[in-house]
């Protein structure tokens, strides 16, 4: 029997056509997509296709997106036994990573792809991760959110872009990927989640604007971050170094986060390094930080932390709850 799987469009390079401004999104080439998988032997007659509004750039991309993408699927769940979502590549771990919390306890594959070059130019790389995507999307070992792009099929909320121009374009830094993709699917099963009891969606409404980031930089001058901290964002995320170490020369800076911290904000150090884990207590420069409330994300990526922040916030969960849940794996998402 053939598979009944949905393909969502929500636009990105795999759909676009060239203008003169550049690259733009266009209309879902629908027939083109069947005649592509039919050409790989793929039984289409349990496919169906279906466009998300009109597609877009995922650099346009915002928190209400990622909720109406969930609710979209939650809408068809029953009557799919898989989804592929044809997304933009530069926020497609934002996406990914934001749908395995809105879609907790997913029991079917929702797998995130996308390409580098349009499907419509004839040394695209969309063909082959259509095929693949279609080949995880139709397989009953996936319960969760993927993201499967070029060689490797890897969890949506550790997911990484970490090239702009490879066809191998993401990589997931502090988890083993989950399979690779050559003439079969090779499965590294002990990675993947196992069937949740029953789904426990929570497809909340996320507040654009509620989490700030910040990156450190040697010699920048903590005044405009001090400044910005008069106005305690709900949740801000400093991108340190390394182990989650930053400058603590200054300690007006260093009051000024306790003092947002005192005031409600969840304040987080995830680290500038792709490959890392945050201990806050490895470094003086690091416990400095801790002593004024931050929290270490410990192996978050940013694009998870950025998501769960959304998430956890959109809960109504007050800060203390929100600071013990960022740390409580959800979706696969951290390291227990
Ligand atoms: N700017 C595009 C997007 O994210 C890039 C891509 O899809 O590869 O929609």
């Amino acid at each position: 029997m053939s598979q009944r799987i949905c393909v969502l469009y929500v636009g990105g390079t795999i759909g676009m056509s060239a203008s003169a401004g550049g690259l733009v999104p266009s209309k879902v080439d629908g027939d083109g997509i069947m005649q592509l998988l039919q050409m790989a032997a793929i039984d289409t007659s349990g496919l169906s296709i279906v466009a998300l509004g009109n597609p877009i750039d995922s650099a346009d991309a915002t928190p209400a997106d990622w909720t109406r993408i969930a609710r979209r699927i939650a809408e068809l769940y029953n009557d799919y036994d898989g989804f592929i979502v044809l997304h933009g590549t530069d926020t497609m771990a934002y996406t990914a990573s934001a749908l395995s919390f809105l879609l907790r306890g997913l029991k079917k594959p929702v797998v995130l792809t996308g390409a580098q070059i349009p499907l419509a130019q004839s040394t695209s790389d969309g063909p082959a991760n259509l095929i693949a995507a279609y080949r995880v999307a139709a397989s009953a070992q996936v319960h969760e959110v993927v993201v499967c792009f070029g060689r490797y099929v890897l969890r949506g909320n550790r997911s990484r872009k970490l090239n702009a121009h490879r066809f191998d374009a993401f990589d997931s830094p502090n988890f083993p990927r989950l399979a690779e993709i050559g003439e079969s699917i090779s499965w590294n099963a002990e990675s993947l989640l196992p069937c949740p009891d029953k789904e426990r969606f929570e497809l909340v409404d996320y507040r654009a604007g509620a989490v700030l980031s910040w990156r450190l930089m040697p010699g920048a001058a903590g005044d405009a971050l001090i400044e910005r901290l008069a106005r305690p964002p709900r949740a801000l995320i400093l991108e340190s170094y390394g182990a989650g170490t930053g400058p603590t020369r200054d300690p007006a800076l260093l009051r000024a986060i306790a003092h947002a911290v005192a005031d409600g904000s969840i304040c987080v150090a995830i680290s500038q390094c792709p490959w890392s884990e945050v201990d806050l207590a490895l470094y003086a420069t690091g416990r400095a930080y801790a002593t004024a409330g931050v929290i270490g994300a410990r192996d978050l990526t940013f694009e998870s932390v950025y998501a769960k922040l959304h998430h956890l916030l959109a809960l109504g969960l007050k800060p203390d709850a929100v600071r013990r849940e960022l740390l409580l794996a959800r979706a696969g998402e951290l390291t227990a």
